[in-house]
């Protein structure tokens, strides 16, 4: 199956919509702080702000692939911003559940996230999601 192959419907379900990452990116701290840099209401910006874009009100982080690999040309691939609050709810989406989580390892868990959702503590964050799952604990230990 293709690892970027997602179903709107289930992401749906899972409280994972558009209208949802919205509001609550508009609660999110440091999603206010990118927003009002972006409109030029804040001069200051947190962060690299080339990273960052508005679209229909959503934030996005577009990855820079030449940044990585400087023979890449410059593509860039946008990814949804996702809030601290939503940030347990997509880890578990792409961990736990059984269609399109499996409890796969930390690699391919946040292939799959990274598919579509970003956030700059995303490595950490789902390392330590990982190691605190208990059904994997239960698996490695058999
Ligand atoms: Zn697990």
């Amino acid at each position: 199956m293709e690892v970027c192959a997602l179903e709107e419907q289930k992401l749906n379900e899972y409280g994972l919509t558009l209208d949802i990452i919205k509001t609550e990116q508009g609660k999110d701290d440091f999603c206010i702080k990118i927003r009002k840099a972006l409109d030029g209401t804040e001069l200051k910006a947190p962060v690299d702000l080339p990273f960052y874009s508005l679209e229909d009100d959503v934030l996005y982080f577009n990855y820079d692939h030449s940044k990585v690999n400087p023979f890449s040309s410059r593509v860039l691939t946008s990814r949804i911003w996702v809030p601290l609050s939503l940030r347990n709810k997509v880890m578990s989406y792409y961990h736990d559940d059984l269609l399109t989580g499996g409890h796969l390892g930390f690699i391919k868990t946040l292939e799959k996230i990274k598919c579509k959702f970003y956030w700059l503590t995303i490595i950490p964050d789902l390392k330590s999601f990982i190691s605190s799952c208990m059904t994997c604990a239960l698996i490695t230990s058999k």
